[in-house]
C-alpha cells in the first residue's frame, strides 16, 4: 500500500476522528475544514488521483458518494443542502494524492471561484 497520510489513517498509525467505515471506504473529518462539516471519505484501495481510477473501480468510487450521502442524510443536510468535491492535481488543489470526496455541509455555500 502506498504511504500517504491517508494510509496512515486507515492503517490507525495516526489519529483521526472517524465517523464512517465499512470493507472499501474510510470516512473522517478534515482537520482544516472548510465548512461546518468537513468529512473526507478515502478508499482502501490504493488510488492516487481521478486520473489514475479504473473502469473496475467504478463501483469503489460510487460508494465514496453513496458514503458521503448516507452520512449527510444521517446528519440532516439532505433538504438543506451540501457539496461533494474532488481535487486533481496541482491545479485543482489537491494535496494528499490518495483519491477523496470532500464533503461540505451545515452553511450556505459560495459558487466556485478562482
Ligand atoms: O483535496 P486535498 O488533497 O487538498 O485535501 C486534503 C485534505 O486533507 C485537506 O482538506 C486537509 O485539511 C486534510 N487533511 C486531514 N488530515 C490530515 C492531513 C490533511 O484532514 N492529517
Amino acid at each position: 500500500m502506498s504511504d500517504t497520510i491517508f494510509h496512515k489513517i486507515i492503517r490507525r498509525e495516526i489519529p483521526a476522528t472517524i465517523v464512517y467505515e465499512d470493507e472499501q471506504v474510510i470516512g473522517f473529518k478534515d482537520i482544516a475544514p472548510q465548512a461546518p462539516v468537513h468529512v473526507l471519505f478515502v478508499p482502501k484501495v490504493d488510488i492516487a488521483t481521478l486520473n489514475d481510477v479504473q473502469p473496475s473501480q467504478a463501483e469503489t468510487i460510487g460508494r465514496l458518494h453513496i458514503a458521503a450521502a448516507d452520512y449527510a442524510k444521517r446528519q440532516g443536510f439532505a433538504e438543506d443542502g451540501y457539496r461533494v468535491v474532488m481535487n486533481c492535481n496541482g491545479d485543482g488543489g489537491q494535496t494528499v494524492f490518495q483519491v477523496h470526496l470532500h464533503l461540505l455541509a451545515g452553511a450556505p455555500l459560495g459558487r466556485f471561484g478562482t
